[in-house]
């Protein structure tokens, strides 16, 4: 059995957290490899030294100076050696250890505290409960911090480095994100969000056409950061997710929950355009639109263009 560990860097250095995942990972037997993201090979040295420790794979990429997960589970996905995965249970290396575990198709066992034989146990219902499971093959673990003693230094694992940012994939991704970069909805003025209502990612263009016009941020609810990966936790507006106070918000295919409005609530002018006309965002909107986005935004772009050019 072999076990890979995918480390985390901060400020380029190995992150503490490594040395009690060496720990874990040994508990459960078999070799021991570190992969650790970053944009450069400077924890290397720090990893090979832990004990108990086979290999280091230095992963070395742009697109690891902040945390997207798409980008970074394709990065690392192809580099990592198969057998379990071992990740820190941040909530990052909890995101990241799924999309890898999807990708993989592999199972999945969150904040493990405890290994036993083989056997591993995670609290469960906000800790009142512990949930053991056994593997039946590799998989993907996340391990709760501060549970398992730090493995100790004095070893010398043979290190290597592979330079993503040569990947197509990795650097198309980067060129994407970077050009796709606009407005921060914390900082606009005017902010038009999209829903789950939007149907897809790709249907988001129509937001962001409006946008353009309007010099506006696109803003999105959980339901659709949370269901297309196109749509970035950064976009996300409510509890959860950002604050806004615009002028004008506009919410397209958004139900109006009560985490949604937690967010966007003091909006000055509130316009919402939603199919369903007992949807709660009616209750909180000045301008109402009891109609689907297709029929409405292709003649609101229209408008605004006449108006506003
Ligand atoms: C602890 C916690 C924190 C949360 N934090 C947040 C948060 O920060 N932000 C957040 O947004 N949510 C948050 N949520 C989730 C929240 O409860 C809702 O699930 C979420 O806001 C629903 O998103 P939605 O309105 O896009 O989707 P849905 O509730 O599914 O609504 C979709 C809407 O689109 C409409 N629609 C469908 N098709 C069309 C169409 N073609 N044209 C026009 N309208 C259409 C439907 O009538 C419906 O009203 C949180 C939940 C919890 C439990």
């Amino acid at each position: 059995m072999s076990n890979v560990i995918i480390a985390e860097t901060k400020n380029s250095q190995l992150h503490p957290s490594t040395a009690e995942l060496v720990t874990a990972a040994n508990s459960l037997g078999g070799g021991v490899t570190i992969v650790i993201p970053s944009t450069s090979d400077s924890a290397s040295t720090a990893a090979s030294s832990i004990m108990g420790v086979d290999k280091v794979i230095a992963v070395v990429a742009d697109c690891f100076s902040s945390y997207d997960a798409s980008s970074w589970a394709a990065a690392i996905d192809a580099v990592a050696p198969a057998g379990n995965l071992i990740l820190t249970a941040s909530n990052d290396s909890k995101d990241l250890g799924a999309r890898i575990a999807a990708r993989r198709g592999l199972s999945i066992v969150q904040n493990v505290v405890s290994i036993d034989n083989g056997e591993l146990t995670s609290p469960v219902y906000s800790g009142k409960a512990l949930e053991t499971v056994s593997l039946n093959g590799n998989a993907v673990v996340t391990i709760r911090a501060n549970t398992f003693a730090a493995a100790g230094e004095g070893g010398s694992a043979e290190s290597s480095v592979v330079n993503q940012s040569a990947d197509v994939g990795c650097a198309v991704r980067e060129m994407i994100a970077k050009a796709s970069a606009r407005l921060d909805v914390s900082e606009a003025n005017i902010i038009i969000s999209g829903g789950r209502g939007m149907g897809g990612p790709e249907n988001f263009a129509q937001l962001e056409s409006i946008a353009d016009v309007l010099g506006a941020a696109v803003g999105a609810s959980r339901a659709a950061v949370d269901a297309w990966d196109g749509i970035g936790h950064g976009m996300q507006v409510g509890q959860t997710g950002k604050t806004v106070n615009p002028s004008l918000y506009i919410a397209v295919g958004i139900s109006g929950a009560i985490q949604h409005l937690a967010g966007m609530r003091s909006s000055k002018y509130i316009v919402a355009i939603n199919k369903d006309a007992e949807a709660p965002i009616f209750q909180h909107a000045d301008y109402g639109i009891v109609a689907t986005w297709e029929e409405v935004l292709p003649s609101l772009k229209a408008e605004l263009e006449s108006l506003l050019n």
